[in-house]
């Protein structure tokens, strides 16, 4: 009997969609080389097991017992990310040790576990305690964890905290990045961010390998960069999502055949997919600035609005009353769609985005210009990138940004600058159609990293 075919993979993603999504697609490359997967996820957002089939589902329970879960608490939804995640990781570090442990202990022969990158030195206690191997799972691309663990030195050399005096200035140890790009994140608690990413950093260091959802191709001088600092075996084998596409059939719901109805009726290129991700946040007057900017660029427009984007709002309610009539099928607002299958469609023109690391590498997948906003974190370094480095999309500052100014973008990026930019989305994504080819560098990557996990000794 293959080997593999008896040796477990536990997987640990953090319960955010940007981190959960990518762990999901790895889990299903890994099933596809033929190893068992336990997905180990937090009671809190825990998926709907029946949707992953594959794999079998543990839910660890939060450090409350019998009491409510700290998470949902009135207190923790007034918390900014960075305190978020400070008590995500207090309430699971020690039922996670109990539950990977009972998974251990269970009478099956391990491979290794892949946690992601953020829950860092949790895991690396309990891993070492069990005696499993730790391979860490990367949501992010290269140059921003590069970024990342430069803050010691950012630090030192003041460029952070970043001042506002300095925004436009090059941090020379890292270009492009300009000072205002550095991965930070508006925060009551600094010191705690720096302690969450100085944790990632010295977490992923120390484990057994890094699985990068990047391609080679797309971050080469950044992969240099990595190799020349850090000693720990990597193996950047994205775009996750296509090696998986084919894997298991997408799982679509009413909304999603409503919204491709839409599209449907819509002209190739002509639409503008609008989505700042599943985490940030905008304040009700920025809404209104993008709402009038969208509807006075005459562009035809899908914009995901989250229960919860806009500040103190439920939905679509600080809307002038007879907005949304007025636009009638010229805009739709939803509250989530499956973004890989909009991306695809061929009525989509242009994406503006945040600029979250998945969004990015999906929108590269299927050759769409991006319009760049980002808001926190990695988001401003992924920016620079597709906009400097890159050239596939065009910046639109949130600082800056008012109706007018959208609506210049939006009428530009579709209709002038589209030629040049759209050239630019094409041949990068024929680069990533080529990392995925039998040579290619990201299948060649993945054969290594299987054969690396299946030398840890059982
Ligand atoms: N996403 C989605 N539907 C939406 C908005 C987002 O399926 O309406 C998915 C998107 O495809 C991506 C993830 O949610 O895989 C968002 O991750 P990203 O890294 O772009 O941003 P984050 O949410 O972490 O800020």
């Amino acid at each position: 009997m293959d080997e593999r075919k008896v040796r477990k993979i536990i997987m640990f993603p953090l319960p955010f969609p940007g981190h959960f999504n990518p762990m999901i697609q790895l889990a299903r490359i890994f099933h596809h080389r033929g190893f068992p997967v336990t997905i180990l996820h937090t009671s809190f957002n825990s998926p709907n097991p029946s949707h992953y089939p594959l794999f079998a589902f543990r839910t660890i329970p939060h450090n409350n017992e019998g009491g409510e879960d700290p998470l949902t608490q009135p207190e923790a939804s007034s918390m900014d990310l960075v305190a978020f995640i400070r008590l995500l990781r207090q309430t699971y570090a020690e039922t996670f040790r109990q539950s990977l442990a009972a998974e251990v202990g269970g009478g099956e022969t391990m491979c290794c576990l892949v946690s992601d990158a953020v829950w860092a030195r949790n895991t690396e206690v309990a891993a070492e305690k069990v005696g499993v191997r730790r391979v860490v799972l990367i949501t992010s691309g290269v140059a921003s964890f590069c970024a990342f663990a430069a803050f010691p030195l950012l630090r030192d050399k003041h460029y952070l905290p970043i001042q506002d005096s300095r925004l436009d200035e090059l941090v020379t140890e890292f270009p492009p990045l300009k000072v205002k790009d550095l991965p930070v994140m508006e925060t009551n608690e600094p010191e705690e961010l720096y302690r969450v990413v100085n944790d990632m950093v010295k977490g992923a260091e120390s484990s057994s390998g890094l699985i990068w959802n990047t391609f080679e191709d797309l971050e080469r001088l950044s992969l240099m960069d990595f190799r020349s600092k850090f000693q720990v075996p990597i193996f950047p084998i994205g775009p996750f999502h296509k090696h998986s596409e084919n894997l298991l059939p997408m799982i679509k719901n009413k909304e999603d055949h409503v919204t491709t109805d839409w599209l449907n009726k819509q002209d190739p290129k002509s639409v503008v997919y609008v989505s700042f991700g599943s985490l940030a946040n905008i304040e009700e007057k920025e809404f209104l600035e993008i709402a009038w900017g969208l509807r006075n660029s005459e562009r035809p427009f899908l914009w995901v609005v989250r229960p919860g984007l806009v500040r103190g709002t439920e939905w679509l309610e600080a809307l002038p009353s007879g907005f949304v009539e007025n636009i009638g099928q010229k805009g739709k607002f939803v509250k989530w769609v499956n973004q890989l299958e909009v991306l695809a469609h061929s009525a989509v023109g242009a994406f503006w985005t945040h600029c979250g690391w998945n969004s990015t590498l999906e929108s590269i997948c299927e050759g769409v210009p991006m319009i760049c906003t980002p808001c926190f974190t990695d988001q401003f370094v992924n920016a620079r990138y597709i906009v400097d480095v890159w050239r596939i999309g065009i910046e639109l500052e949130r600082t800056t940004m008012d109706r007018k100014e959208i609506e210049k973008v939006l009428r530009s990026v579709v209709i002038k600058e589209g030629d040049l930019i759209r050239e630019m989305c094409l041949k990068l994504k024929e680069r990533a159609t080529v990392c995925l080819s039998i040579d290619g560098s990201s299948s060649i990557y993945l054969d290594t990293l299987v054969n690396h996990v299946l030398s840890f000794d059982p």
